[in-house]
């Protein structure tokens, strides 16, 4: 799950983490407002979505007047904010966060994040921090230098030293940078993040370490024990289908491409997308429906998909175990009668009473393609797909 950079801010400063001062806007009185308690004579009003490249995007703009202010809120709050991370069609600022301004002297890169391979946390800095990061990783990336704590130990001064060199602190920054990491990375493990990434970390004109931009996502699986994260959650920022899926406990995520996938079991549903993609198309999504799923459950899943533009054919690609093929069918049939079919539609069945699942599907008088096997289920739908285009 992500949250704002203000709510992320929020979080870090309960852990003595130094942020600039600052007040979250939801109108352009609320964002003037928030400028005046916090006083002058710079503010940075910025446009809060789940999204980073806001400052080239027109996001994030540097102002010294609350005429301006106003001014800036009035044209950020409703737009539609396009930036290299949103895709192009961008997303609408709901809200706002108006800061006081910090002097930069450096802005500097420093994330934190899970290392599965390593089961460690990976600390990654930079002294190219700022808008560029990307172009940093792509061309110099001898400019990010990584390294790992072990979870058993936590953090060791050497931590703090390592960091000091790679971003090249002096004076009260190097003195704050072991202070600094110790408390991201209490807040890392505690709040179970898998991510946090601050860009730009800066050091202020006293020389001062400051996070001016934080990024964090949570562990999804770990929400249950932490209701506070929870709560920050804005399902504004979310895709409709996910959260449609979250609804009916389906793992669901969309995607690009044009057919849509019914599929049980997270294994096969990556082979059906692979394999998709092998015969000459991509998927629209990845959907586990799950081992035990009801018909209410797949009826759901197919509302889902097809409600998707992209979608121009689907394939339903089901192992029936402990999920029954015949249950399959029949929530298969039952969205179709409901949402009605207007893509080519394959399925493949194999498992559990398949026979009883292939009858229902054949006796419904659907115009639903059999499938055989998983290629030629593949073959199949992405041969409709072209055919039809
Ligand atoms: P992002 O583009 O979405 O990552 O948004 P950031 O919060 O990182 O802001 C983008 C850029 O705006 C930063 O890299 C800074 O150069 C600049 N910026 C942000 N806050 C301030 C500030 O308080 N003072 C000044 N001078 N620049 C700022
Ligand atoms: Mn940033």
């Amino acid at each position: 799950m992500n949250i704002h950079e203000y709510q992320a801010k929020a979080v870090l400063k309960e852990y003595g983490v130094p942020v600039p001062r600052g007040g979250a806007a939801f109108s352009v009185e609320d964002a003037v407002r928030a400028a005046s308690e916090l006083g002058g004579p710079v503010w940075v009003v910025k446009a809060q979505i789940h999204a980073g490249g806001r400052g080239k995007g027109g996001g994030v703009k540097v102002v010294k007047s609350l005429d301006d202010v106003r001014k800036e809120a009035e044209r950020m709050l409703g737009m539609t904010l396009v930036t290299h991370q949103t895709g192009p069609k961008g997303r609408v600022v709901n809200r706002l966060y108006v800061e006081e301004g910090a002097a930069i002297a450096r802005e500097l890169y420093l994330s934190l994040l899970v290392d599965r391979s390593t089961s460690r946390v990976s600390v990654v800095a930079s002294t190219e921090g700022g808008m560029d990061i990307e172009e940093v990783a792509a061309h110099t990336p001898e400019k990010i230098v990584s390294f790992s704590i072990d979870p058993a130990t936590g953090v060791f001064p050497h931590h703090g030293r390592s960091l000091v060199k790679t971003l090249k602190l002096e004076g009260p920054a190097a003195k704050q940078a072991l202070p600094l990491l110790k408390a991201l990375y209490k807040a890392f493990v505690e709040k179970d993040m898998d991510m946090l990434e601050i860009n730009p970390l800066i050091v202020t004109g006293d020389g001062d370490l400051r996070v001016l931009d934080a990024k964090v996502s949570f562990d999804s699986n770990a929400l249950y024990r932490h209701e506070d994260i929870k709560a920050l959650r804005d399902i504004a920022e979310e895709d409709e289908k996910e959260i449609e899926a979250s609804n009916y406990d389906l793992s669901y995520i969309a995607l690009d491409g044009e057919i849509g996938c019914m599929v049980n079991g997270a294994g096969l549903a990556m082979a059906t997308m692979d394999i998709i993609k092998l015969y000459g198309s991509e998927p629209a999504n990845f959907l586990d429906v799950g081992g035990g799923a009801s018909k209410e459950k797949v009826t759901a899943a197919f509302k889902i998909i097809t409600s998707d533009p992209n979608v121009k054919g689907i394939l339903v690609n089901i192992f029936g175990g402990i999920m029954r093929c015949d249950i399959i069918a029949e929530g298969v049939i039952a969205a179709v009668k409901e949402v009605g079919l207007k893509v080519p539609l394959v399925v493949r069945l194999e498992g559990t009473n398949v026979e009883q699942g292939k009858a229902i599907i054949r006796d419904s008088g659907l115009n639903v393609i059999a499938a055989n096997d998983l290629s030629d289920a593949a073959e199949k739908v992405v041969a409709a797909v072209k055919g039809a285009a």
